[in-house]
C-alpha cells in the first residue's frame, strides 16, 4: 500500500502577490506528484494555503512570503500577532522558508535603507539588504538569470548537461543581499550600528536538528551580472567588466531569497526546485 505524506505549504497573505505564488505552487505540486507516482511507493500530497493567522501558520511545513511591500506586511503582522509565530517558525523550528522581494527584506539579519522604527524584520538569513537598490518602481526592469542550481535540478531530470534556459528574473524596487554577515551571535548589534539599519531580534534553535539547519553559512545562489553601477561608497562608476555582479539570491539552510519575482512569471522551475527541497526536509525531520 503506498504511504500517504501530506505537506502543508503555506503562503503569507497579509498583502502582496500571495495569489500569484499559489498559482505557481499548484502547477509545481502537480509535477512533484507525478514524478512521486512514478519513482515511490508514498503518495506525495500538498495542501497549499493562505496564512492570515497564528492558527493557518502553525499548520505549515513550510512557507512562502510573496514580493509586495515589507514595511506593510511587517505591520499587518504585528498587528496579527504573527511577527513572533513567524520568527519561530523560521530560526527557532527552521522550517523551509523563501522569501521574494519584500520577502527577502523581511527575512534579512538586517536591512538599511529603511527608517528606524518603520520597520520590523523575521530574520533568518545572516545578510544585510540594501532596499529599492535599484531605485524607484520606473526603474523597475527585467533580465535574464543564470541561475546554476536550477541548471543542477535540470541535469539531474534529464540526465544531460546543458544548460537549460535563462530564467526571467523581474525585479520591481529589489533589494539585494549588500553584505553577508558572519554566522555567530550578535551580529545584530554590530548591525545596529550602521546608520538607518534595522535588525531582526536574535532567536535561537531549540533543537539539534534545528541547530544544525541554524549553523549553515549563506549560500550564493544568484548573481545579476553587467550592471554598471554607483558603487555604494564614494559613488564611483564600476565598469560593467570589472562587476562582479550584485546578489540577487541566496540561501541558508532552510531559508532561501530571491530579489525578483518568479511568481510574476508562467515559469514554475523555481517552485519546483523549492517543492523539492522542502519535500527533502520534510523527511529529514521525520527520521
Ligand atoms: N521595495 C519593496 C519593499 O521595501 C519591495 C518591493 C517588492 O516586493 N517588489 O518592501
Amino acid at each position: 500500500m503506498p504511504n500517504p505524506t501530506t505537506i502543508t505549504v503555506g503562503v503569507l497573505a497579509l498583502q502582496g502577490a500571495f495569489l500569484e505564488h499559489l498559482n505557481l505552487l499548484r502547477r509545481a505540486a502537480t509535477q512533484l506528484q507525478s514524478q512521486s507516482d512514478s519513482t515511490s511507493q508514498d503518495e506525495l500530497h500538498f495542501d497549499l494555503i493562505q496564512v492570515r493567522n497564528v492558527a493557518q501558520l502553525s499548520k505549515c511545513d513550510a512557507l512562502i512570503i510573496p514580493g509586495g511591500e515589507s514595511t506593510t506586511m511587517s505591520l499587518v503582522a504585528a498587528q496579527s500577532g504573527l511577527l513572533e509565530p513567524l520568527r519561530e517558525f523560521v530560526k527557532v523550528h527552521r522550517k523551509p522558508t523563501w522569501g521574494t522581494c519584500a520577502g527577502l527584506i523581511l527575512l534579512a539579519e538586517a536591512a538599511n535603507a529603511t527608517k528606524k522604527g518603520g520597520q520590523e524584520l523575521i530574520g533568518g538569513l545572516d545578510v544585510r539588504v540594501n532596499r529599492n537598490h535599484f531605485g524607484r518602481q520606473v526603474e523597475s526592469f527585467q533580465a535574464d538569470l543564470d541561475l546554476p542550481f536550477l541548471n543542477e535540478a535540470a541535469n539531474q531530470t534529464n540526465g544531460s548537461s546543458s544548460s537549460p534556459a535563462p530564467f526571467q528574473g523581474i525585479f520591481i524596487r529589489a533589494p539585494v543581499v549588500e553584505k553577508i554577515l558572519p554566522n555567530v551571535d550578535g551580529i545584530q548589534k554590530d548591525e545596529q550600528q550602521v546608520a538607518e539599519t534595522v535588525v531582526a531580534p536574535s532567536k535561537s534553535a531549540k533543537d539539534d536538528r534545528a541547530r544544525l539547519a541554524m549553523s549553515s553559512t549563506v549560500e550564493i545562489m544568484g548573481k545579476l551580472p553587467g550592471r554598471v553601477r554607483k558603487a555604494s561608497t564614494g559613488g564611483e562608476e564600476v565598469s560593467a567588466g570589472d562587476e562582479v555582479g550584485d546578489i540577487i539570491a541566496v540561501q541558508q539552510g532552510n531559508v532561501f531569497g530571491t530579489s525578483f519575482h518568479p511568481e510574476l512569471t508562467a515559469d514554475a522551475r523555481i517552485h519546483v526546485w523549492w517543492l523539492n527541497r522542502v519535500v527533502e526536509s520534510t523527511d529529514r525531520m521525520a527520521v
